[in-house]
């Protein structure tokens, strides 16, 4: 039955399909250039498809200055991928370890032709196996690349679906070889990369399109839940974070900058603005050392949540930060006041704490500011 499928049909559907995929890589290049890995994209698979169309039109054995570009085309379409993939990343696009992937397929298809010089001519089926051995092992060095990338950044699913379609073009080629081995005048293996070829070309750029999308979805969720000025997180963030922060023994710092007003009607609210910053910046990095992190919940007041929540931590947490905020001569001088809480055994919410660190910080201003009530 299998015996029926029509190369020709195959490798121009697989034509087709990656030349398609060409053009809207290209077209998303075109509609934002900052995207170089679109470029990359398009390069691949316009690439691919002169590749694919070179293989329907020259003969596989026999004529190997004729085929050794079209195996160089296989590998460095692939190459391509791997290169836009990391391009996206903000990594150099071209490792030098790329280039002898890409040569590997050429070093096979090249092999028999030096056995050949040698005296022992290969036959046409050892060729092929060559050719094929080499293209397996280009193929699963850069699917194996594209994964290894995946590991460090769980939710882009995109990714490993790009990165298993490469992949599984390895296994189409080891039935490939199987059938030449076994069976070399019935082409039904040997058909079977090809069969798979229009499908797995789709589901790499699906892959690598969802994998665009999955990035943007997640700086746009990340922007959602920070407020723009500082960086710190919002009431939203802290709201998405509550679940997972809210255990017994938590602290709870709220900090508030004092006479603020008076800082921006004496120096403008430009240097409100830097004040603001300077603080969330400071606070952030300060908890980040410590595990925790930092909010905005109003217009000059923050929380700092702190995986410890004794009272020496607190302090400090407090002193560190009370003498980190002077740090610019560009600014006027100005203090904070700090009450702190703890989250108590049975609670699952923060708004409890942080009412309570919030009414410590109301003694803190009352008993003259620029100070810690714990
Ligand atoms: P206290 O010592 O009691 O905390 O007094 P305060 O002046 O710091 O407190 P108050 O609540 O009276 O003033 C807070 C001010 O913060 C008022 C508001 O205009 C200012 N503010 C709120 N959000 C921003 C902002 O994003 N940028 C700037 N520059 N100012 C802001
Ligand atoms: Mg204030």
């Amino acid at each position: 039955m299998f015996n029926a499928i029509d190369v020709a049909t195959l490798q121009l559907c697989t034509v087709i399909a990656s030349a398609a995929y060409a053009l809207v890589f290209f077209c998303l290049w075109l509609n934002r250039r900052a995207g170089r890995h679109m470029l990359h994209w398009a390069a691949a698979w316009a690439l691919y498809a002169l590749t694919i169309a070179g293989f329907a039109t020259v003969p596989l054995v026999g004529q190997s200055w004729l085929t050794q570009p079209l195996y160089v085309g296989l590998s460095l379409s692939s190459a391509l991928l791997v290169s836009g993939i990391r391009a996206f990343d903000g990594d150099a696009p071209f490792p030098p370890w790329m280039a002898g992937v890409v040569l590997v397929p050429l070093f096979m298809h090249d092999g028999p032709r030096v056995l050949a010089a040698a005296g022992v001519p290969p036959g046409w089926v050892a060729t092929r196996i060559a050719d094929t051995v080499g293209l397996a092992v280009a193929t699963a060095i850069l699917g194996w690349a594209v994964l290894m990338r995946a590991k460090d950044e769980r939710h882009l699913v995109g990714r490993r679906i790009a990165g298993f379609a490469l992949l599984a073009y390895v296994p189409g080629y080891c039935v490939a070889i199987a059938g030449l081995v076994l069976s070399p005048q019935t082409d039904f293996l040997t058909r079977i990369p090809m069969l798979l070829d229009p499908m797995l070309v789709a589901i790499i750029s699906l892959g690598l399109l969802a994998m665009v999308g999955e990035r943007a979805q997640q700086a746009l969720r990340d922007a959602a839940l920070r407020d723009p000025l500082t960086g710190a997180w919002n009431r939203g963030g802290l709201l998405a974070a509550e679940p997972r922060l809210a255990r017994a023994g938590t602290g709870i710092i709220a900090i508030d900058i004092d006479h603020f007003k008076e800082i921006n009607d004496q120096h403008g609210h430009v240097a409100g603005d830097a004040v603001l910053c300077v603080l969330a910046a400071e606070a952030m990095r300060l908890a980040a050392a410590r595990g925790g992190h930092v909010a905005r919940i109003g217009g000059d007041e923050f929380v700092a949540i702190l995986p410890d929540g004794r009272f020496a931590g607190a302090v400090e947490f407090s002193e560190a930060l009370r003498a980190a905020i002077h740090t610019s001569d560009a600014l006027p001088v100005w203090t904070i006041s700090l009450g702190a809480s703890v989250i108590a055994p049975g609670e699952t919410m923060l708004g409890a704490a942080i009412a309570r660190a919030d009414a410590t910080l109301y003694r803190a201003k009352t008993a003259g500011r620029d100070r810690l009530v714990a």
